[in-house]
């Protein structure tokens, strides 16, 4: 629970910081803290009811209220299935833009066409060949920052695999969807953190203060959102989804239906 205030509170600093610096888009950023935070916090709520057992339950137990509260936060103000498609087709639109814009323009006779299809082409390849810096101050966050680093290139590379494997109908793949969505969020939050643990860590080597406990949670939490992206990362290429859309599909009745219509 610690590790995830942690990172709720780095994100919604960044988030804030991007409103109060008068940046014009931050749609997606905005989508993310929703969505990750009212999703943590339910896990926190719900753990802290269970650690309280059966007591929990009464009424004169404020858990009970708690979770309810919290529960509301996955639905309203956008329900968070929806805003993680959101946030991958949002995030997907330009990348996308750029493989059609490569493909519908590489066939024209025309050279001026030519050229924007190479030059789309040219920031498309350098984005696949680079890992970016991640620029950290603290000498002991440097090994994080090059993993994020690495991980955000994985991440680039999985989105554009993804975008040529699946075109179009990916807007409507919404387990491939979540999956972009899941990576996206924890690289937005383990960013967060480093950010703030770096600066956290500055300032307590200027003023001769030891380790806390936030930057042990902070530890924790980067840890376990390195372990979240490279899964989500390698779910995409290997799951159940075949499995759970027949069984879906099964129970639904729509495989009835369609032979029913004979199509
Ligand atoms: C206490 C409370 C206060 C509220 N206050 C306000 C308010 O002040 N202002 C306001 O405008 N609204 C308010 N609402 C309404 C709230 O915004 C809606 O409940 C919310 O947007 C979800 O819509 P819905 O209930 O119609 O669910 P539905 O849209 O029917 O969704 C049902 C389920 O299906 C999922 N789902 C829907 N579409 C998709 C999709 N395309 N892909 C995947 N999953 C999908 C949803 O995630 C959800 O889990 C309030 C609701 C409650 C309960």
């Amino acid at each position: 629970m610690a590790a995830d205030v942690y990172a709720m509170e780095a994100m919604t600093q960044v988030t804030a910081s991007l409103i109060d610096r008068g940046f014009e888009d931050y749609m997606i950023e905005t989508a993310m803290l929703k969505v990750f935070t009212t999703e943590r916090l339910w896990d926190a709520v719900n753990d802290c009811f269970q650690i309280h057992g059966g007591s929990a339950y009464f009424d004169d137990s404020p858990l009970g209220r708690m979770l309810r509260d919290a529960r509301i936060n996955q639905i309203g103000e956008g329900s968070n299935e929806v805003l993680t498609s959101f946030i991958a087709l949002v995030g997907m639109r330009g990348p996308g833009m750029e493989f059609k814009e490569i493909l519908d323009t590489v066939m024209k006779p025309w050279r001026a066409e030519r050229n924007k299809a190479f030059g789309a082409g040219l920031k498309r390849l350098s984005a696949a060949v680079k890992v970016p810096e991640v620029p950290v101050r603290h000498e002991q966050l440097r090994s994080y920052a090059s993993q994020l680093g690495r991980l955000v290139w994985r991440f680039n590379f999985a989105v554009n695999k993804a975008l040529i494997t699946y075109r179009e109908p990916v807007m409507d793949m919404q387990l491939i969807q979540e999956r972009i969505a899941v990576a996206a969020m924890e690289l937005f939050a383990t960013t967060c953190v480093l950010s703030r643990w770096d600066s956290e860590l500055t300032k307590s080597g200027r003023n001769g203060h030891s380790v806390t406990t936030e930057q042990v949670a902070a530890d924790l939490f980067v840890r376990r959102s390195i372990r979240k992206i490279k899964e989500a990362l390698r779910d995409l290429g290997d799951n159940d989804d075949r499995a759970l859309l027949a069984t879906a599909n099964a129970v639904l009745g729509q495989r009835a239906s369609i032979s029913r219509n004979g199509s």
